[in-house]
């Protein structure tokens, strides 16, 4: 059954920064579930199909739990999805699967040290989803109406019933059903409302509910206790962060310091405490592990001890999936004088299974620019998007991408429906005068990248 969901950490603008706006038409790996067969333009990714089949491969070793004390590494060049692919990891784990992104270099400017800030990084990218069972509060108005013909009744037409007294619904509730199955509803019996239909099966037969219902939550169930009253509950099911449960119940800290997301160091009892609390409800079917996705961006940047820390992390029973990006090739590993692969350790390597990116075409960079403006819900002339991928194809997809933005505001300006080629003309210039295109892409990149 389909439970609200509510997650703490879609919420990324308490911590002032929107680090996936970029990235929100991705909606999955957009391969065909059988075969994992890339298509050439689904669920908001484009080409890159070698890669997008090596990373549904992986996602389907996560699904079957093959995939401990691994890590995977996307290497390439810049802006050739190398996020993007993650996320759409991410998306295929569920709607409700932690994301977090780590910019190697952050760590090092963090208020706390670098092993606490992994440990974070870390704990927000697993997931406890805990499921709540709360009785619907008296008095709010229900509607159930039946509107199906009844056969072998002496009822046909629509029924309806209106109340705001609970009583009287679930006596006439029963009866209702009772009437329109010829079947007692049994103690235990559970009538489930499917969000997306709108109809609520069970005892074989089907009805439709009217839109006030909704009032009620797509999980109400009616549930008959055996003193024999009839209770309409309701399932509700939120998922937090581990990293936000530390937090919410670290005393130093308290919830507030998830709003500022200066959260300082979080001591080791306290994750402890959690683990132990969490491990039982578990056992008592109250909650279950999420396990998301860690992405780590520019790892080569990252150093021994850092790699180290990750090494042991990767054997913990509650591991995230940890999906690191590099554009480097044979490179210095910080904290050594040893040159290895991407910057990592040797004995890391072992553990890491390397999926790459390859650089776009025209016509894919086309695609992923349309993409982004039906996203941005920008639209832009033929000739326009035309310059636009050229731009791209020279100096790159986020360039390119991000000036549909401006090329908008420009048009907007002009009170033009679409974008046009001098529009883009124009933002093109913008960015080339240096002092302000500094400016423009910090801000961008705040906004947008991170
Ligand atoms: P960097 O090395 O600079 O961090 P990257 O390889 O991680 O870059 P992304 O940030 O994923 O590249 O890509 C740049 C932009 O292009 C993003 O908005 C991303 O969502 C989009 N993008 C990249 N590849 C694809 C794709 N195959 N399909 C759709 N959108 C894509």
């Amino acid at each position: 059954m389909a439970a609200p969901i509510t997650t703490i950490s879609d919420s990324k603008d308490r911590q002032g920064l929107n680090l996936i706006a970029a990235h929100s038409h991705i909606r999955g790996l957009g391969v065909t579930p059988d075969t994992l067969t890339p298509k050439a333009n689904a669920d908001g990714l484009v080409g890159q199909q070698q890669a997008r089949k090596a990373a549904s491969v992986i996602l389907q070793m996560v699904k079957e739990g093959k995939i401990a004390g691994r890590a995977v590494l996307i290497s390439g060049p810049p802006s050739t999805g190398k996020t993007a692919i993650a996320i759409g990891m991410s998306k295929g784990l569920g709607e409700d699967t932690p994301f977090t992104m780590l910019a190697s270099s952050e760590i090092f400017s963090l208020d706390m040290s670098k092993t606490e800030a992994l440990e974070q990084a870390f704990r927000k990218s697993i997931g406890v989803r805990i499921r709540e069972e709360s009785e619907v509060i008296e008095g709010e108005v229900v509607e159930i109406q039946i509107d199906r013909s009844v056969t072998g009744s002496n009822k046909s037409g629509k029924l309806t019933l209106k109340t705001t007294d609970m009583e009287t619904l679930y006596d006439m509730g029963t009866r209702m059903i009772d009437s329109m199955t010829k079947e007692k509803v049994m103690a235990g019996d559970v009538i489930s409302i499917d969000k997306a239909s709108g109809r609520i099966t069970k005892l074989g037969r089907s009805y439709t509910r009217s839109r006030d219902y909704d009032a009620m939550g797509p999980d109400t169930k009616f549930v008959q206790c055996p003193d024999g009253e009839l209770q309409v509950r309701r399932e509700t099911v939120h998922t937090v962060s581990l990293h936000e449960i530390d937090v919410i119940n670290s005393r130093t800290q308290g919830f507030l310091a998830l709003f500022s997301g200066d959260t300082g160091e979080i001591r080791s009892e306290v994750r402890e405490q959690i683990n132990t609390k969490v491990a039982e409800w578990r056992e008592e079917g109250k909650a279950e592990i999420v396990p998301g996705v860690l992405f780590i961006d520019e790892v080569h940047m990252l150093d021994i001890e850092c790699f180290s820390f990750i090494n042991r992390a990767l054997e913990d029973e509650l591991a995230p999936i940890v999906i690191m990006a590099s554009n480097r090739g044979s490179t210095t590993i910080r904290g050594t004088s040893y040159r290895s692969p991407h910057g990592l350790p040797l004995d890391f390597l072992d553990r890491v299974v390397i999926i790459s990116t390859h650089p776009y075409n025209a016509d894919e960079i086309r695609s992923i620019l349309s993409i982004r403006a039906q996203e941005e819900e920008v639209d832009v002339s033929a000739d326009a998007l035309a310059l636009l991928t050229k731009i791209g194809q020279e100096t790159g997809l986020r360039y390119a991408s991000n000036l549909i933005t401006t090329s908008h505001l420009l048009s907007q300006k002009r009170r033009a429906k679409e974008v046009d080629v001098a529009d883009v003309q124009r933002s093109f210039g913008l960015f080339y005068d240096p002092s302000r295109s500094v400016k423009f892409v910090t801000e961008y990149e705040k906004r947008f990248i991170g």
